[in-house]
């Protein structure tokens, strides 16, 4: 049964669910993730996870292999690591009490994480099998699943808490080696996010979590995004919102409660909010909402709130869940208390920076232009690390003097899933889906047109199937019957399911034409069969 379902996925997947889209405009009425379920590409079990069917398949592998080319460019050797990782290496560096690890024990009660990234693991194999500075440099790479406990996954493939990261890790002998590995990769991002053929923006970015001190993120500019980006109006330069507002790159700050101001809702005179100046804004600490116990007590004085604030350690780590609009109110003063506070609970939990860049700001670099600000969606992101882990790991290699040296490294990730799901949903008009030609599942659909003699039509379609597949175009043939699935129709579902060229065969007979419809053209355009057959031949 399963088999016989997969020998016809393509026509299955519409055929089945056409019904649902004799409205014109899908796109005002279908989400972006549910259109990709309807028309058969994934299916979401449940929040954050995503089942591949053959139509979103397809796209992943063209995705994929757009990679793969453009890094084998780059001399990077292809790995293929275990999802499973045991605690120790993480607890090394420090980072086995990120929050969003996805932690398991076995039997014996030994702890394990499903790998969210993979600096430790793939530093430990270098470590082991790079014994001189003439091993270097090198660049490992894969494409696999990666597992993150995301508190509010989106849409999908956009934010999963299972997804598929291409991460690249390179080890040099210094600084300087690695920085140009650094450049040498960066290439093969640009090449890679140039194939993909949709605009892409390059930001200056903090490092975060990860560690280091270079960074660049890669996004696709669009209104759905959850990142900011600020651009120079003078000196061109983009960077992320962190990076505009000089966050700090720790997941906790020590803070001088001389400086922590709190909110008061006027109307209300009660405490809604603590924020705390961190670089050039207030970054929030705590809102008052999450506390059950503190806002049904509206009586309390500001110092008994505060104190309140400060009783339970769960307090003090709990995330920012959203910016209270109560017109607020400047106060100062506090007791000496310190506050850990997590890094990026406040841009990923909430999906919106809490931290207003004022508009219009001049520019932190140039000091000349202003910085205008855009949404975005992170697609890849680009680290030189130094020696961030292959210090605590001691990945050491001989220098030329027979002397050990810690291994300067990088690291270079793209969201494959996710950037499969930001395409569609910056490209996707009233028609559907819009595959840039490189991914698209298929490239053309030929159709036979409403001619008489069927079986001079079907031979034209093979033999245009036959030397598109030559060429190297995927072809799809749409064979259901033209009497009951007509000729209207199916170009719609080709254009619905995003095949960038639809052919149609046989349609003027006895002239052998075909006649071929862009999704995006305004015209369509019509060929004799012999005269393509012949050019082709010379
Ligand atoms: P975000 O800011 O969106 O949470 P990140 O900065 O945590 O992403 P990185 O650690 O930089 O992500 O991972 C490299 C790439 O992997 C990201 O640029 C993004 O494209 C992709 N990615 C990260 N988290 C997810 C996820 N939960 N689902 C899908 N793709 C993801
Ligand atoms: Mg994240
Ligand atoms: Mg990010
Ligand atoms: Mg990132």
């Amino acid at each position: 049964m399963l088999a016989r379902l997969l020998k016809k996925p393509f026509v299955r997947a519409y055929a089945t669910n056409n019904q649902l889209f004799l409205s014109k405009d899908v796109s005002k009425d279908i989400p972006t993730h549910e259109l990709f379920q309807k028309l058969g590409f994934t299916k979401q079990p449940s929040s954050g996870l995503v089942h591949w069917l053959p139509l979103g398949l397809r796209i992943l592998r063209n995705v994929e292999n757009i990679i793969h080319t453009e890094m084998r460019r780059v001399d990077a050797e292809e790995v293929a690591l275990s999802s499973l990782s045991a605690a120790a290496l993480w607890k090394t560096t420090g980072r086995w009490d990120n929050r969003e690890l996805f932690k398991l024990q076995d039997a014996k009660g030994a702890d394990y994480c499903l790998a969210p990234t993979c600096e430790e693991e793939i530093t430990d194999i270098v470590k082991a099998h790079v014994g001189s500075y003439k091993d270097l440099p090198l660049i490992m790479y894969q494409v696999a699943r990666k597992y993150r406990d995301e508190k509010r996954p989106r849409a999908g493939l956009l934010r999963g808490r299972e997804f598929l990261m291409k991460d690249a890790y390179s080890f040099d002998v210094s600084e300087t080696h690695a920085l140009v590995t650094y450049d040498k990769v960066y290439g093969a991002y640009k090449a890679i996010f140039r194939t993909l053929k949709i605009p892409f923006a390059i930001a200056e970015a903090d490092t975060g979590d990860i560690g280091g001190s270079l960074s660049h993120e890669w996004h696709y500019v669009h209104h759905s995004g959850e990142d900011s980006l600020f651009t120079c109006s003078s000196c061109g330069s983009t960077s992320n919102i962190e990076k505009t507002l000089a966050l700090p790159e720790v997941d906790s700050v020590p803070v001088d409660t001389a400086e922590v101001r709190y909110f008061l809702n006027e109307s209300k005179d009660t405490l809604v909010a603590l924020y705390y100046p961190v670089g050039r804004t207030l970054v929030p600490l705590f809102l008052k909402e999450e506390i059950p116990d503190l806002n049904t007590k509206s009586t309390l004085t500001d110092e008994e709130t505060l104190a309140k604030f400060m009783e339970g350690e769960e307090i003090i780590g709990k995330s920012i869940i959203r910016v209270m609009d109560a017109r607020l109110h400047d106060r100062t003063i506090l007791p000496d208390f310190p506050v850990p506070f997590q890094r990026g609970s406040f841009t990923t939990l909430t999906g919106l920076p809490l931290v207003e860049a004022r508009e219009g700001e001049v520019c932190y670099k140039c000091e000349e232009g202003r910085l205008e600000r855009q949404k975005a969606i992170e697609v890849g992101h680009t680290f030189f690390l130094g020696t961030r882990y292959s210090a605590p790991l001691n990945a050491t290699f001989t220098n030329e003097f027979g002397k050990p040296e810690l291994m300067s490294m990088g690291c270079y990730g793209i969201g494959v899933s996710r950037i499969i799901a930001a395409i569609a949903e910056v490209t996707r008009d009233m028609e559907g889906f819009v595959w840039p030609a490189t991914i698209a599942p298929f490239q053309v659909t030929i159709i036979e047109g409403p001619g008489k003699n069927y079986q001079q039509t079907v031979a034209m379609m093979d033999g245009v199937a036959q030397s598109l597949k030559e060429g190297g175009i995927t072809v799809n043939r749409d064979f259901r019957p033209l009497e009951r699935f007509g000729l209207g129709k199916k170009i719609r579902d080709s254009n619905l399911i995003g095949v960038p060229l639809v052919v149609i065969a046989g349609k003027a007979l006895p002239r052998l034409e075909i006649e071929v419809r862009g999704k995006r053209w305004e015209q369509k355009e019509t060929y004799l069969w012999q005269e393509l057959r012949a050019r082709k031949q010379e």
